[in-house]
């Protein structure tokens, strides 16, 4: 399970915070109803409080639950989860579970497991790519050995051509991650590298123009991780406007012809209905993008695209430290939180 350095929670913190989450948990519809973000806020918090995560994982009903959008904890068990994928006719994205490292020697761990994987991907056959974060790779620690390891990776997945894509993580680290992408890509000339664009950012627009510039390859996402009013929009109308915006910015002929590739990775029916509908007007063809979904959402989605002939990629998260990534799943659908709370005192 999740390791961290914190210390335990005192036992008294432990119930109170519990108790927050499930009254927290039952008023979840009304709250997000409402457009009011307390819930998400909080489930947010505990995504990066170490003491939580001592709680939580300690708990087998956690991870009962949160297996429902993770794949296992080692390799073999997410190659085991894309066989299925595959033969329903989804590509996949495979992300070896971390973020946020506090030692130069968990980066390089880290870096080790994701060459592994990509050793796997190729001999396993399976139609996969790989996606990472920045700060599993020691970002936060030094920037070189970030840009090092990625080197490293990039260069190994070359070799099997296979793609890498760069996970966003939060808006402190965006001006960095794009920076990296773009040494590695045009500096050093790596054309299998992609980013991600969060449409919660008001700098996301300008983003996007510069990316359609340069041809990217890019995954549109809404964003998940808690930001201030003063960079990201509160609302969730005026994020889904960017996202459609966005959309339609890298789906444009000019993005197009500059050769600029699109995921769009949302499991929101609104968006996904607005982009193929761009798409039919504009007769952009079905291959000229793709559809990302995460692993374990809405799978009756999932096989409803592929049947309508879309590309659709699903990101197939492993390994122990699964605790912030279902952190923030939870923060997404109450749905989900109501049913983890649920577990969490049946155990
Ligand atoms: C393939 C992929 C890769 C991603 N990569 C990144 C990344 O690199 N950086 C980043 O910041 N974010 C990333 N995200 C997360 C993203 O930013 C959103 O937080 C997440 O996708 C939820 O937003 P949404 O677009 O699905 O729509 P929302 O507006 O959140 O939800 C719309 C509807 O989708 C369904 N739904 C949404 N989430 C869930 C859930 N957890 N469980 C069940 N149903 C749900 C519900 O029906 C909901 O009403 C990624 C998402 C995907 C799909």
């Amino acid at each position: 399970m999740a390791k961290t350095s914190e210390s335990t929670p005192s036992r008294l913190r432990f119930p109170s915070t519990a108790v927050t989450v499930a009254a927290a948990a039952g008023a979840g519809y009304l709250v997000y109803r409402n457009g009011e973000s307390w819930l998400r806020s909080l489930l947010l918090y505990l995504s990066r409080a170490g003491w939580a995560r001592q709680v939580v994982t300690k708990f087998p009903p956690a991870w009962a639950v949160a297996s429902r959008f993770v794949a296992g904890e080692s390799v073999d068990e997410a190659i085991h989860a894309v066989h299925p994928l595959n033969s329903k006719g989804m590509l996949a994205t495979i992300d070896y579970l971390g973020e946020s490292v506090t030692r130069a020697m968990e980066a390089r761990a880290a870096c080790d497991q994701i060459l592994y994987l990509v050793e796997r991907i190729h001999a396993s056959g399976v139609d996969a790519n790989v996606s990472l974060k920045l700060s599993q790779l020691g970002l936060k620690l030094d920037e070189n050995l970030a840009i090092d390891n990625l080197r490293t990776i990039l260069q190994q997945a070359q070799r099997h051509g296979l793609r890498v894509r760069v996970d966003m993580e939060e808006g402190a680290l965006v001006d960095t991650t794009l920076d990296i992408y773009r040494r590695l890509r045009f500096g050093e000339g790596f054309t299998n590298v992609g980013v991600v664009i969060q449409s919660c950012l008001y700098r996301s627009d300008e983003d996007v123009r510069r990316l359609v510039e340069e041809g990217a390859w890019v995954r549109l996402v809404k964003g998940a991780y808690q930001e201030s009013h003063t960079v990201a929009y509160a609302a969730k109308a005026d994020t889904d406007a960017a996202f459609m915006r966005q959309t339609e910015a890298l789906l444009s002929e000019t993005a197009r012809a500059r050769g600029v590739y699109l995921a769009v990775a949302t499991h929101d029916d609104a968006m996904i209905g607005a982009t193929q509908r761009f798409a039919r007007l504009h007769n952009i063809p079905p291959d000229a993008y793709e559809f990302q979904l995460l692993y374990g959402i809405r799978r009756d989605r999932q096989e409803q695209l592929v049947a309508q002939g879309h590309r659709v990629r699903i990101y197939v998260p492993y390994g122990t430290a699964w605790y912030p990534y279902f952190m923030r799943r939870l923060a997404e659908r109450p749905a989900n939180l109501w049913f983890f709370v649920s577990n969490f005192f049946r155990a």
